[in-house]
């Protein structure tokens, strides 16, 4: 990669600017993706908390589709969604450091991780947003803000809901205990 010597931009830069970007929604596609496979696995496992695995399923549908947008994206920018591996890893690994999935209170982290996520997600999105408009790709910039409002739409709603699942999981862990001393 050519480094210009000086702070003009010209056409090099310009280019380099754009696989910025490019690189930015491959990763937030692989963030989708990574997204799509966390929540189905958590609304299998959320046969109690019927309002946040209905909210949950619903979100798996809008995260379809937004790695889908994503791809378009990507597409009408001459590229492609292709090297999402490292990154696929990368955030693996850090999620499992959250611990959630296989705990006893996992609904408990779930919620945490999920809330964690969205805001991940937000980040995200803003960057792109502000990156693309910056560039003139009006039309990531717009598609960017539309993903953007349905992450903060579900991390406003778990964060509303945050104190009952907490609420419900813990009575029932006192049910649970109880009927384990009879
Ligand atoms: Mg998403
Ligand atoms: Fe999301």
């Amino acid at each position: 990669m050519a480094i210009s010597p000086t702070s003009q931009p010209n056409e090099e830069t310009m280019t380099d600017r754009n696989e910025v970007i490019n690189q930015w929604l491959r990763d937030a596609h692989a963030m989708e993706k990574q997204a799509e496979k966390m929540l189905t696995a958590q609304a299998e496992r959320l046969e109690h908390y019927p309002e946040l695995r209905e909210r949950i399923r619903q979100h798996i549908e809008e995260t379809r589709s937004q790695s889908d947008q994503l791809s378009r994206c990507l597409e009408a920018r001459g590229t492609s969604a292709s090297g999402m591996k490292d990154v696929l890893g990368q955030m693996t690994a850090m999620f499992q450091g959250l611990g959630g999935i296989f705990a006893s209170d996992e609904v408990v982290k779930g919620a945490l991780a999920g809330y964690v996520f969205e805001h991940m997600e937000i980040a995200s999105y803003r960057i792109l947003i502000e990156a693309a408009r910056s560039e003139g790709d009006e039309a990531t910039a717009q598609t960017c803000e539309a993903i953007c409002r349905e992450e903060e739409a579900m991390a406003a709603w778990l964060a509303e809901h945050m104190p009952e699942v907490t609420r419900t999981y813990l009575s029932r862990e006192a049910a649970e205990l109880e009927e384990a001393k009879r």
